[in-house]
């Protein structure tokens, strides 16, 4: 007898931490304060300390996390921001929404994450900054991206919407970089129970500026300075994330955990596993494999209960919204293979061993019964 096991489970956290989300709500609810108040303060100054860095700006996602650090640094029409096309489509769209020109650099394929090597040929008179994004949970390859961004006198905007709590070289992402953008939408490493997103920064100018474009431009009230937006993190999600804040590491403890048993036991399969740089801490957002057969492989596990996805499954720079920007088939080559071979295995704090063997069990038995096809044949 299988159980069925999905690919993530938000039902499951809030089931273990329901007694604390519970409380906190209670009391937002009965403070009568719902938009930027104690709560999103508490919080602002609670994951900033957590990070390691001193100032955090909650905004509406992680979309807008990104967009308005880029406004704040000062980005916009006439910029040139350079990134990836294996991302979520949201580190793109931010950047076009500021008014700037995505650029997009290939990815190392064996970590999925920009390729340092590739970076400076990408520069032209007209960027002004780099996207990096710590995909699926494990940091970007960063002292050569820094290393060339000062170089070229480039601002550097983390995309950690995936790694909260990860580390290179000692360090937390989201303080390597001039500003940072977090999101909390609720199947990250750190959810909300709806949107929600931040950005991290040590500059005071930038903090400064994003309190301002959050809220209407306003630095005294009706009195717009800038000209901002609405995009606010509300009380409810503040409480609830404070209350997720004090449980993110021993989540992204469990994570690891579970990835080790996955790398132990998938171990000799034809399947690429994920792989880390030296002297970091993934936080595994979500747990990669490649498969050359992956939707096979998807539909057999399927047929056993196991949920999977695809992370991601078009490249950005050839899904029809982004066509404008000239990127045809083939220009990345390292991001469209990997686009073809990508799948997540079911992965969240709440997965328990059993259902990690339970999965590597029904990949062996693809593999078994793929290798026995085969072999009919001859
Ligand atoms: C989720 C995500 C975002 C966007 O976050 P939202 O809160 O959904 O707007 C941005 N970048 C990456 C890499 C993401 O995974």
């Amino acid at each position: 007898m299988t159980n069925t096991i999905p690919l993530v489970d938000l039902k499951a956290a809030y089931a273990r931490l329901r007694a604390e989300i519970d409380a906190a709500v209670a009391r937002v609810l009965a403070g009568g304060w719902y938009i930027l108040g104690p709560e999103v303060s508490a919080f602002e100054a609670e994951f900033a300390a957590y990070l390691g860095a001193s100032h955090a700006v909650g905004v509406a996602s992680g979309t807008d996390a990104v967009l308005l650090a880029l406004r704040a640094l000062g980005v916009g029409p006439g910029d040139e921001v350079i990134t990836v096309a294996h991302t979520a489509v949201a580190t793109v769209a931010a950047i076009a929404l500021c008014g700037a020109t995505p650029r997009f650099v290939d990815i190392d394929p064996a970590t999925y994450t920009l390729d340092p090597g590739r970076l400076e040929a990408a520069i032209t008179p007209r960027t002004r900054a780099v996207v990096p994004v710590h995909l699926y949970g494990a940091p970007a390859d960063m002292p050569p991206i820094l290393a060339i961004a000062r170089a070229h006198g480039l601002l550097v905007v983390e995309d950690c919407a995936q790694a909260h709590g990860a580390t290179t070289g000692g360090r937390r992402v989201g303080t390597l970089g001039d500003a940072a953008a977090f999101s909390f939408y609720p199947t990250k490493n750190l959810g909300a129970l709806g949107d929600g997103g931040a950005v991290v920064t040590d500059r005071p100018d930038v903090a400064e500026r994003l309190r301002l474009l959050r809220q209407y431009g306003w630095r005294e009230r009706y009195v717009s300075d800038v000209e901002g937006v609405n995009s606010r993190l509300d009380e409810l999600q503040a409480a609830i994330l404070r209350v997720r804040l004090r449980h993110l590491d021993a989540e992204n403890a469990a994570r690891r955990r579970l990835a080790a048993r996955y790398d132990a036991a998938l171990a000799g399969l034809p399947l690429g596993l994920p792989a880390a740089w030296p002297d970091e801490r993934a936080v595994y957002h979500l747990y990669v494999v490649a498969a050359d057969d992956r939707d096979a492989l998807a539909a057999h596990l399927a047929a056993q209960g196991i949920g999977t996805g695809v992370h991601y499954p078009v490249p950005i720079h050839r899904q029809p919204a982004y066509a404008r920007l000239g990127y045809g088939p083939g220009s990345l080559p390292a991001t469209e293979a990997a686009a073809a071979r990508v799948l997540s295995l079911p992965m969240y704090p709440d997965l328990s061993a059993a259902a990690v063997d339970q999965v590597a069990a029904a990949a062996h038995s693809y593999f078994e019964t793929s290798e026995a096809e085969t072999s009919e044949v001859f």
